[in-house]
């Protein structure tokens, strides 16, 4: 997912930027677990992962942001990187995207929205993204070709705001 300036301008104005070393603590919105919220496009993304991408360019598909300082709202990129965790695969676990065995495919595995974003803006191998998501290969070319019609979508209604002088 691209950051926008004017979702970067949003996301540090609500990071209490501190010293190189230390925390930089969220000071909006978290989610239950303490991880800082802003909004994106309509939908809810991490904060520590907008630092992450900021910081480092796109997350690879299927790949968390950890803190290596286990302190959820912070958003100090050099506290920061993409990886798998032991935390992650538990919960990936939990909501039945992979079976227990972590090995695989598990075509009834259910996408989440953050899923299907990841899909979108991931760039790899469709057969890589099936296998990181335990789906069918057709599922990742179903995602991403709703992404592409809508993508259209979005521009046709912005030309037309245009041509109205909008
Ligand atoms: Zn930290």
């Amino acid at each position: 997912m691209p950051i926008s300036q004017e979702a970067m301008a949003r996301f540090w104005a609500k990071v209490d930027v501190r010293g190189p070393d230390d925390c930089w603590p969220w000071t909006a919105g978290t989610d239950r677990a303490g991880y800082g919220k802003l909004k994106v496009d309509g939908r809810d993304v991490g904060a520590h992962r907008i630092s992450c991408e900021i910081a480092d360019g796109p997350i690879p598909a299927g790949l968390s942001v950890l803190h290596s300082c286990d302190n959820p709202p912070c958003c100090n990129p050099s506290h920061l990187k993409p990886g798998t965790g032991r935390r992650n695969l538990v919960e990936a676990v939990e909501r039945g995207r992979r079976p227990e065995s972590l090995r695989g495919s598990h075509p009834r595995a259910k996408i989440s929205g953050e899923d299907a974003a990841a899909i979108r803006s991931s760039n790899l191998p469709g057969i890589v993204l099936a296998r990181q998501f335990g789906v069918a290969k057709s599922t990742i070319t179903f995602i991403r070709r709703g992404s592409s019609e809508a993508l259209k979508e979005r521009r046709r209604a912005r030309r037309a705001e245009v041509m109205a002088g909008a």
